[in-house]
């Protein structure tokens, strides 16, 4: 069962992510987890590389649809000062937000990948809907608290993988 957990690729943050890479894996659409993958969950301003990240996307009409497990209020809020659609209430690590998202996008499973920072809400819902996914690094170390538990085990299932992948690394790009 610890597969289903396991991400596609692993890159340090979501601004390394450029279409250039997106392209060449066939993906037209990124699906992204807000808190600790886009903004720092105790700094929702976000920060300047965000937004030439999400500039250089809109630039290549690559769209971006934030898929949070937080509630509508919480999330417009975050994402108020940014130009970005947004799904709500998602139920990660169900597959519920993302499909929402994707039938939104009207593409393929195949076309969309998923950033997140936790394997067991962000990862676990994209493999369960069939969707590539990159796990990233939490922009912050400190998590809310309801994170930390998720955090403990989520380091044994790391573990486990990495034992039977010991190709399972940080990479600085989509390849
Ligand atoms: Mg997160």
């Amino acid at each position: 069962m610890f597969f289903k957990f396991k991400p596609t690729w692993m890159i340090e943050a979501i601004y390394q992510i450029t279409p250039e890479q997106l392209q060449a894996q066939g993906i037209k659409a990124v699906l992204t987890d807000l808190d600790n993958t886009l903004i720092a969950w105790n700094n929702p301003d976000g920060t300047e590389e965000l937004r030439q990240w999400l500039a250089i996307m809109k630039e290549a009409k690559i769209p971006v649809i934030v898929v949070s497990n937080n509630n509508h209020e919480r999330v417009s809020k975050a994402l108020a000062n940014f130009d970005l659609d947004f799904e709500a209430r998602a139920l990660k690590p169900l597959s519920v937000g993302i499909k929402r998202a994707q039938k939104k996008l009207d593409l393929k499973a195949s076309e969309i990948i998923l950033v997140g920072d936790q394997i067991m809400t962000d990862i676990r819902g994209a493999n369960g809907a069939g969707i590539r996914n990159v796990l990233v690094k939490p922009i912050v170390n400190s998590d809310a608290w309801n994170t930390k538990v998720n955090r403990f085990l989520e380091k044994k299932i790391m573990k486990h993988l990495k034992k039977k992948d010991p190709e399972m690394i940080w990479q600085g790009e989509l390849k």
